[in-house]
């Protein structure tokens, strides 16, 4: 199983044993049989079928899956697949810092990762963060401290598309002795193998391009199995965010079709950046595949094969103008989450609190319109943005 498609068809599946069935069945039992002497058996244990909470069928068959996908030299790792992503990044989180530890992160994260990090960890537990633009490895590296245990990036950034060099970024964690966890949501395996890059941690939302359809919450941490089944046996057992079977199974199929997808997704995005781009009423448009973009290049050189299929812009107007431009939308539809089929659009607008003042300008001046390009034609995508730009400014 060389290649990827392959490799997403296959890994994780096999012939059910009890039925002969050519696909992993759902398994929705909560509990599995106990041995005659369960004297020995660890309560807490993962390492026998017990439980689901302690693992179960359907998220080890999507975890096989996952590193398939994450590991294609078949090295050392491991995947724990948990409830969300949010699940997933608190599992990091939960599992390698303690009171007094000092993170480093990107200035720009998925809203819940940045209120983790400034408000409910160092509330809580003492833990603290320095938020830097994680685009600037020397910014990273400024930001070191000797209890700094912890660097913490995402690239693409959600929402400014910001992108981070990971090797960069890695080397300084593993100079500092810190580990580097990477928040891989926008790039999925098919973009970008953190872990191959000098990462410990890659963290998925599977929420989001690896189920695809827009019908299953899920997360996933990958790295090595040392590392990993500390997690599972401290962030999923005792604390409890563990994947749902149904949803594992969803994500399974959902992930079959990943690289594929992906490619769509990405020539999609490209088509509609480049339109919005050449549109006067368009104000920006944040895109890493665009020349525009801050970092086109590194982007160009650190992705395999695309760009994404997310970006963000604004019309260059008033909130009230964003709004009813997303109004008048026929195809797109307005609503939160990403990488599904159907494209999605969120208004953010300016003056959000929090972690809007880390963004740039122009996100900071217009608020920004976030694009989850999905599997449409792009030209029907083009026709409806272009109708709605036309509804609100008639030129
Ligand atoms: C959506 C998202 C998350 C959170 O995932 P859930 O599955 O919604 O909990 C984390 N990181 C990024 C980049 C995301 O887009």
């Amino acid at each position: 199983m060389d290649h990827l498609a392959t490799r997403a068809v296959h890994a994780g599946n096999d012939i059910d044993p009890g039925t002969g069935a050519i696909r992993r069945p759902l398994v929705t039992a909560n509990s599995y049989a106990l041995p005659e002497d369960p004297s020995e058996l660890d309560w807490s244990g993962t390492g026998t079928a017990l439980y689901t909470r302690n693992g179960g069928s359907n998220q080890r068959w999507l975890e096989r899956k996952l590193v398939a996908l994450e590991d294609p030299a078949g090295t050392d790792t491991a995947a724990v697949a948990l409830a969300s992503g949010v699940a997933a990044l608190h599992a990091v989180f939960f599992t390698f810092l303690r009171s007094g530890d000092h993170v480093v992160s990107s200035d720009v994260t998925y809203v819940a990762t940045h209120r983790l990090l400034t408000e409910l960890l160092p509330d809580r537990y003492g833990i603290t963060a320095t938020l830097v633009d994680s685009s600037d490895p020397g910014a990273v590296r400024a930001a070191i401290r000797p209890e700094t245990r912890l660097v913490h990036v995402e690239t693409p950034a959600n929402p400014t598309t910001r992108i981070t060099d990971v090797a960069a970024v890695a080397a300084i964690a593993r100079e500092a002795g810190a580990l580097c966890s990477v928040d891989a949501t926008f790039a999925t395996p098919v973009l970008q193998r953190p872990l191959e890059l000098g990462a410990d941690l890659v963290v998925h939302s599977l929420t989001k391009y690896v189920n695809g359809h827009g019908d299953a919450m899920g997360g996933a941490v990958l790295g090595r199995t040392g590392l990993v089944e500390r997690i599972r046996a401290d962030a999923m057992v005792d604390v409890g965010g563990v994947i749902s079977p149904f949803n594992a199974w969803l994500i399974m199929r959902g992930a079959v079709t990943l690289p594929m997808r992906m490619r769509a997704h990405c020539g999609g995005a490209q088509v509609v950046a480049e339109f919005l781009e050449s549109d006067p009423r368009i104000a920006y448009v944040a895109y890493p595949g665009l020349a525009s973009h801050p970092q086109h290049e590194l982007a160009a050189r650190t992705l395999d094969g695309g760009f994404g299929g997310m970006l963000a812009f604004a019309l260059d107007g008033d909130t009230d103008l964003q709004n009813r431009f997303v109004a008048a939308l026929r195809i797109v539809v307005s609503a939160v989450s990403l990488g599904h089929d159907e494209t999605l659009i969120v208004h953010v607008a300016a003056g959000e609190k929090g972690r809007a003042a880390h963004f740039p300008e122009p996100f900071r001046r217009y608020g920004h319109l976030r694009l989850s390009v999905g599997l449409e034609d792009p030209r029907d995508l083009v026709t409806d943005l272009s109708q709605a730009l036309d509804a609100v400014l008639p030129r």
